[in-house]
């Protein structure tokens, strides 16, 4: 029998400890939540949606106990966690009012009297989630899938289940009925019964491209359709005529936001060679500036990482990319899950900070003997999640981008998720998207209606 256990990452202490559901205690939650789906589709996409208005409304009324569960068990700042359940609820408020265009049949001319698209549920939607953005990984997946008639099972991060069972709580306070989501406590390692029930019509999972690879192994044995949202090395590039204190400013926010732990962190700079000495000293000042301490605190910028484990791998690809010939600028020393703000100058490929995803707050600097330079070493990697690029000339950066080999370019802006936008990767960042119509249309029954 499986325990999970939550530990505080700043103060080391054990918070809870929760059993592994049963067998039996696993099928009654997919009984549950097929019934819950079965009576789901059938009530009024309003009533759906007077629901998630609801559900917004708890998050914003109770975001300081939601933020502060986060940051007990992941070890984000408070006030990034704030931040992160306000977000939920905003997109939640955001498919409350566009959900209905989303899900409107669409018409199309063919040689039938009438043609039509229409998007139907499919059932239960297993989501195996991490504890990055404990809340937000989540809710972008239930909030436009359960307002489109789908019922969630979520098996989250085993270091986040306080996380898991107050975002159940709070679908149950919104009003939506018992089964509708659910969070189960489950070893990954036993996810084939789940995937293998006909209950279960999907699966979304975002984390690493190894618990990728052994879901989509196990999805395709039992045909489910899955959506993966992996790892990510996500080059930053900056070329010569960018503005260039906005673009260190962003760098470092987009590196060491939430300590480095973010799949679309900046974690590769490339950087033109003509203005890199100015670029490392702009962003040296800012990164020393950072305040690391307790995340509880507001006066702190970067509390520790999620688990002393990450630290040490982190830790482990500092030290190789050291040996390998990079030139530590900053930072470096570690303790427990506290890993300082460093960065690393003279990074190449063969180096494992470059080949490698590195998941935490460790910055590198590339040099780049030009733009094409600068494109080639941003598509040196297996990865293809976001990418981001600073020029100044913005009809160049258009063309720049569709060399880019990422499911996202984001020219002059810092790489993030907006519930209006597909977001999703290409490469080993695996494939199919979330959010916006793109992304409530994945798990869904894209039924052909043809009227002779
Ligand atoms: P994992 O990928 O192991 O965990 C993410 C989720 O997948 C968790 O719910 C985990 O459950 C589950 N999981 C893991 N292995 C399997 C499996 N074989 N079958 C089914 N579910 C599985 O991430 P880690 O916490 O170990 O972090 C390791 C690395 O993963 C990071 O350093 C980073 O590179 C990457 N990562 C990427 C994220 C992203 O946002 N794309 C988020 C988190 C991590 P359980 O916790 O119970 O093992």
């Amino acid at each position: 029998m499986s325990i999970f256990k939550s530990i505080n990452p700043y103060t080391e202490e054990t918070i809870a400890e929760y059993t592994a559901h049963t067998p039996s205690e696993l099928e009654q939650r997919l009984a549950k939540g097929h019934r819950a789906h079965q009576a789901l589709k059938q009530t009024s996409l309003e009533q759906r949606c007077t629901w998630m208005q609801r559900l917004a409304d708890l998050l914003k009324e109770n975001a300081d106990e939601h933020a502060f569960i986060i940051t007990q068990e992941m070890g984000k700042t408070l006030k990034e966690a704030k931040a992160e359940v306000l977000k939920c609820a905003t997109s939640a408020e955001y498919y409350v009012q566009n959900i209905g265009s989303m899900l409107a049949p669409k018409i199309i001319k063919s040689d039938a009297q009438q043609s039509y698209i229409s998007y139907e549920p499919k059932g239960i939607i297993l989501a195996i989630m991490p504890w990055n953005f404990p809340y937000w990984q989540v809710f972008r997946f239930a909030i436009p899938n359960i307002l489109a008639g789908n019922a969630g099972i979520l098996k989250h991060a085993s270091n986040v289940s306080g996380c898991a069972l107050a975002i159940g709580q709070v679908f149950l306070e919104a009003g939506f009925p018992e089964g509708v989501f659910q969070a189960v406590l489950v070893n990954s390692k036993h996810m084939e019964p789940l995937i293998a029930d006909e209950r279960v019509q999907g699966v979304t999972l975002t984390g690493s491209t190894a618990a990728g690879m052994s879901v989509a192994g196990l999805a395709g044995k039992y045909i489910r359709k899955t959506v993966l949202e992996l790892g990510g090395s996500d080059p930053f590039i900056v070329l010569k005529d960018a503005e260039l204190e906005a673009a260190a400013r962003t760098a470092v926010k987009a590196r060491f936001q939430n300590a480095g732990q973010s799949c679309i962190a900046a974690k590769r700079w490339i950087v033109d060679q003509a203005i890199a000495d100015e670029f490392t000293e702009r962003v040296t000042t800012l990164i020393q500036q950072m305040s690391q301490g307790d995340p509880i605190l507001q006066t702190t910028d970067m509390g520790p990482m999620a688990r002393p484990d990450l630290a040490a791998e982190l830790g482990h690809q500092l030290h190789q990319s050291i040996e390998q010939g990079a030139k530590l600028i900053t930072g470096g020393q570690r303790s427990g899950a506290n890993f300082a703000p460093t960065l690393l100058s003279g990074v190449k490929p063969g180096m494992t900070a470059f080949d490698e995803e590195t998941f935490g707050p460790l910055a590198v600097i590339i040099n780049a003997e030009n733009e094409q330079h600068a494109i080639a070493l941003a598509n040196q990697t297996p990865y293809g999640l976001g990418s981001s690029l600073w020029t100044s000339d913005t009809g160049k950066a258009a063309k720049l981008a569709t060399q880019i080999e990422s499911g996202n370019v984001f020219i002059n802006a810092m790489v993030r998720s907006d519930a209006r936008l597909p977001f999703g990767g290409v490469k080993q960042s695996g494939y199919g998207r979330e959010l916006s119509q793109e992304g409530t249309h994945e798990f869904l029954n894209v039924k052909t209606v043809y009227i002779a």
